[in-house]
Parts: structure tokens; sequence; C-alpha cells
């Protein structure tokens, strides 16, 4: 039996129409009876919480939606440490750019910067929404040894944006079009154990990136693959959504939701959840056990 998390980016960032992503697909997933898993910037552009987004996150909540955290400002694609991949085939500039700043930010990644960061970030969660993140994902997949560390300090034992698959944005027109899957190695398929004990919860994969409904067909049954693999290979698997993916279109978006869940039941391959439930079910603990490789440099 496999958990299943529809994890969705980028909440708090954005104007009117990224909130109405927000609320849609919070309600199209509370039509089919599950919640999802937002991650949601605190302090996206560098500004305080906005009164739509404080409103919109406060009725979710109330619904059941898992609201984490998601980096500070997301104001660059290195908030937490150095541009990874598959941020780095999305967009080759990054490395580029970070290579150009590289002194001025290689001195984010202490252990203490990124510590006072992440406590700017839970004070904004605990005095606008009330909540209290038991879970992180740093902003573009840029992770760092002291980010774990800092993670740790704080009590937060979760963290997820290391990839399984990335599979999802070669319809991109600069890579190469071909939706066959492809998964990585060089992480394990499952929850691990990584740096100061902090458990990464890797991402399966995403359908439904800017331009994804072009190729709808194509997402879906690259899903329903990966979807026979990760059910063999762990108790866990979490996908991966954007809110402004999916506003993209919501046609291809929901259609995708659908088509993952009738998948899963046809097959009997498990339940949907949020990294929420799963952290205090334990059920998270439980499936990371393993340990992941040291391939951080730094
Ligand atoms: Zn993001």
């Amino acid at each position: 039996m496999t958990k299943f998390v529809f994890s969705i980016d980028d909440a708090g960032s954005g104007g009117d129409d990224m909130i109405e992503s927000f609320r849609r697909t919070s309600r199209h997933l509370e039509s089919r009876g599950i919640r999802g898993t937002w991650f949601f910037v605190p302090y996206a552009g560098g500004q305080p919480v906005s009164d739509g987004w404080k409103r919109a996150a406060l009725e979710m909540r109330d619904a059941g939606q898992d609201i984490q955290l998601h980096g500070r400002t997301h104001g660059d694609c290195y908030e937490f440490g150095p541009p990874n991949f598959p941020a780095t085939r999305i967009v080759p500039d990054f490395i580029t750019q970070f290579e150009a700043r590289r002194e001025e930010l290689l001195q984010r990644y202490t252990v203490a910067n990124l510590r006072g960061w992440m406590e700017q970030g839970l004070e904004v969660f605990e005095r606008d929404l009330g909540i209290r993140p038991t879970a992180f994902r740093a902003p573009c997949g840029a992770v760092s040894k002291a980010m774990y560390e800092a993670l740790a300090q704080l009590g937060i034992g979760v963290h997820s944006c290391m990839y399984i698959s990335a599979v999802g944005y070669e319809h991109l027109p600069h890579l190469s079009s071909r939706l066959e899957q492809y998964w990585t190695d060089t992480i394990p398929h499952r929850p691990y154990r990584w740096y100061s004990g902090v458990i990464e919860a890797p991402i399966l994969n995403e359908y439904t990136w800017r331009g994804a409904s072009a190729r709808s067909d194509d997402y879906l049954k690259l899903a329903r693959e990966d979807i026979d693999r990760v059910v063999t290979e762990s108790p866990v698997a979490i996908i991966l959504m954007h809110t402004h993916g999916i506003a993209d279109s919501y046609e291809h978006a929901f259609r995708l939701i659908d088509a993952v869940m009738e998948h899963v039941a046809a097959n009997g391959y498990g339940e949907f959840s949020t990294v929420k439930e799963l952290i205090e079910s334990g059920e998270m603990a439980a499936a990371a056990t393993v340990e992941g490789p040291d391939i951080l440099e730094v």
C-alpha cells in the first residue's frame, strides 16, 4: 500500500489569478474527498502575506488543506542552496547567474542565516495563518547541508524537493520532447534519512507544468507508468504541481488529478493523504528506512 500526496507549490505568491488557482484546486481535491499539501511562500517578493492570500489560506486551512513552508521570499532560485537539477535543466542560465554571484551567495548558506530566515517564515505562519509547519520545501530544489541542519534545529523533520524523475519538463521547447519514463539512481525512490537526520521525501515527478496541456494524453500515460513503478518501491509517493502550472490549463490539471486517482483506485494501490498526516501518523518516519547518499557539495 502506498500513500500518495498531491503537493502544490508557490501558494502565497502572485496575484488574484494565483489565489484563484489555490481555491479552485483545493475545491477540486475536496470534491474528490481528498486534501492537498500546499507549499506556501511566507514573504513572497519580500512582502507580507496579502489580505487576499491570508483569507484564502485560512479558508483552506479550515477545510483541512495542509499548508507548509516554501522558502522565505522565493526571490531567486538559490535561496537555501546552490541551483539544483531540474531547475538548472529548465533554466540553464541559473548556473551562470549563480557563478557570477558565487561568493556573495555562498555566504548565505550558514546555519545561523538560514535558520533565521526559516524563523521569519514560522513567525508569519503562526501570526497570520495560525499554523505550525512540520515540513519545508526549498524553492527551486536548491538545498544545502546548512539548510538541513537549520531544519533539524527547528524541529522540522521533513523536507521534500529532490526529484525521482524530472521527465515532466521535457515538453519545454528547448528540451527533448520525449515523455518516456526515466528515473534517477542518484537518490532512493522512497523517503530517506538525509543530512542532520532530516527525512527527505522525494518528488515522484510533475505532470502539469506550464505547456503540459498540449501533451495531456502523454502526461496521463507517463503518470500511470510512474505510479505502477513507485508502488513497488515506496510506501509514500509525492506528486508535484504548481499554482501557475495548474492555472495554465485547469482542464489538463484536473484531468490529471482524476486520472491519477482513478488509476490508484482501479489497481488497489493505496490512498491519498497529506504530508502533515503522514508525519503525524508516523508513516513518513516508518517509510524512511534507508540513508541518502552524501552528494551535496555545499
Ligand atoms: Zn516554488
